[in-house]
């Protein structure tokens, strides 16, 4: 059987000489790449490959490079958008994070040895920054928080809400349908477009778990309207759970119609819900501000276990807290001039390269379901729509705004030391 072709199938630890399976063997393990190995070899004795094709066929069975998040540079002037994963970290939170990754007293009490409660320094930091909050709990997000307000507060009872506030708040997710998944009863009162006090009043009874009021964040109702505050629900004898939404703590004068929750706390809420990685910039989260007595009611709730936040958003959440400088209030409070100089700088350079590049003025929102209707004057780079897709699929990634035949860079989301970077990817994406 001499030139049995089968005689030259490469034998193992030859193949793992190559240096780019011995590479994978390093990140894949030895145990996963052999299996590969083994797989082509069996392919060309059973004559499906050429004995010569073993060692390029193990190659191309190996998994591709680990499927990472990939890193975008958000041009679209939109500041928490959820598609790009809402509120970026700042350094500090990002530092904090990575310092977190390890072995940390997340429960830990160093000074004695024993346990502590979880995460207390950045519930500590929470409490200091929203003084009225007797206590705090910080669960996964801003749904869970409602989540758990509702099944310690109101589970088997009826939770009392304005049929104006029963908000989607995205991806097809219903209040309403979080709420009733809690086992609490919905008692909807007053109107579309109108609620009054009598309302609320005429509704609560023995079977009232909680009233609840939604800040009705991503959209607006206009015209014959009305609506009860927190101050005057507060007088009904019954607990206020007060759903802010987008995280402000303390009032953003940029931002009149944002209620925060110091003010909601003041007014007389029980509780105040608000998600971490809106407005307040840090990482998603939910946050749960009220009483001693009620926060330790939610606290100790069964279902609190399973909505427990991970160490890397403790983490997160305390230095966004504790050093409040970060991306969002920054894209925020953008200087219109600046923008405009950046704006002009960086159609300079990509014109000079010979590519169709315009300054002009762009409306930036808020998103992520905060201050609907508000515009955020800024400034872009116009470039043919035909770029659109190129700068996606670029590394790294470039999502503008398409708007008018052309895409949009706008530059309120980009800091300001990327806009070289920026730069690179149009001429890359042009190329
Ligand atoms: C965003 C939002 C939520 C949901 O918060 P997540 O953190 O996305 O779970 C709930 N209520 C209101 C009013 C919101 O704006």
């Amino acid at each position: 059987m001499t030139g049995d072709p089968r005689r030259s199938i490469p034998r193992t630890d030859t193949l793992l000489a190559d240096q780019r399976l011995a590479a994978a063997c390093q990140e894949f393990g030895a145990d996963l790449v052999k299996q590969v190995v083994r797989d082509a070899q069996q392919q060309a004795r059973a004559g499906r490959i050429e004995p010569a094709a073993v060692l390029h066929t193990a190659l191309a069975a190996l998994p591709s490079a680990p499927a990472l998040l990939r890193r975008v540079i958000n041009a679209t002037g939109v500041v928490l958008h959820t598609n790009l994963g809402r509120a970026p970290l700042s350094a500090a939170a990002v530092e904090a994070v990575t310092a977190a990754a390890g072995y940390v007293d997340i429960e830990y009490d160093v000074a004695t040895g024993a346990r502590a409660r979880r995460g207390r320094s950045a519930l500590d930091a929470l409490r200091a920054a929203v003084p009225d909050a007797g206590d705090v709990h910080v669960v996964n997000n801003g749904a869970a928080a409602i989540v758990l307000a509702a099944t310690a507060l109101a589970a088997g009872r009826e939770i009392v809400v304005a049929r104006s506030e029963m908000v989607e708040i995205g991806d097809g997710f219903r209040l309403h349908e979080l709420l009733a998944s809690t086992g609490a009863r919905l008692r909807e009162v007053g109107a579309t477009n109108r609620v009054h006090r009598r309302d609320y009043a005429d509704a609560v009874g023995p079977d009232t778990g909680f009233i609840l009021k939604v800040h009705p964040s991503n959209f607006r109702i206009e015209g014959f309207t009305s609506h009860v505050g927190v101050a005057e629900l507060a007088g009904l004898p019954v607990p206020v759970v007060a759903d802010i939404g987008s995280g402000l703590l303390r009032p953003e004068p940029l931002l009149p119609d944002e209620p925060d929750a110091a003010s909601w706390l003041r007014a007389g809420a029980t509780v105040v819900t608000a998600s971490g990685d809106k407005l307040l910039g840090g990482p998603q989260a939910g946050l749960l501000l009220g009483g001693r007595e009620v926060i330790e009611t939610l606290r100790r709730h069964p279902l609190a276990r399973a909505l427990r936040v991970d160490k890397l958003t403790l983490a997160a959440l305390e230095a966004t807290l504790r050093r409040p400088a970060n991306p969002t209030t920054a894209a925020l409070h953008a200087d219109e001039r600046q923008l405009r100089e950046r704006a002009g700088k960086l159609a300079a350079r990509l014109a000079a390269s010979g590519i169709t590049a315009t300054v002009t003025p762009s409306e930036g929102v808020v998103g992520g379901g905060s201050a609907p209707g508000l515009t955020l004057p800024g400034w872009a780079v116009r470039l043919p729509s035909t770029l659109a897709e190129p700068l996606r699929r670029g590394v790294p990634c470039v999502v503008g705004r398409v708007h008018d035949g052309h895409v949009l860079l706008d530059l309120r989301c980009v800091p300001p030391a990327v806009d070289d970077v920026l730069a690179g990817a149009v001429e890359r994406a042009c190329s």
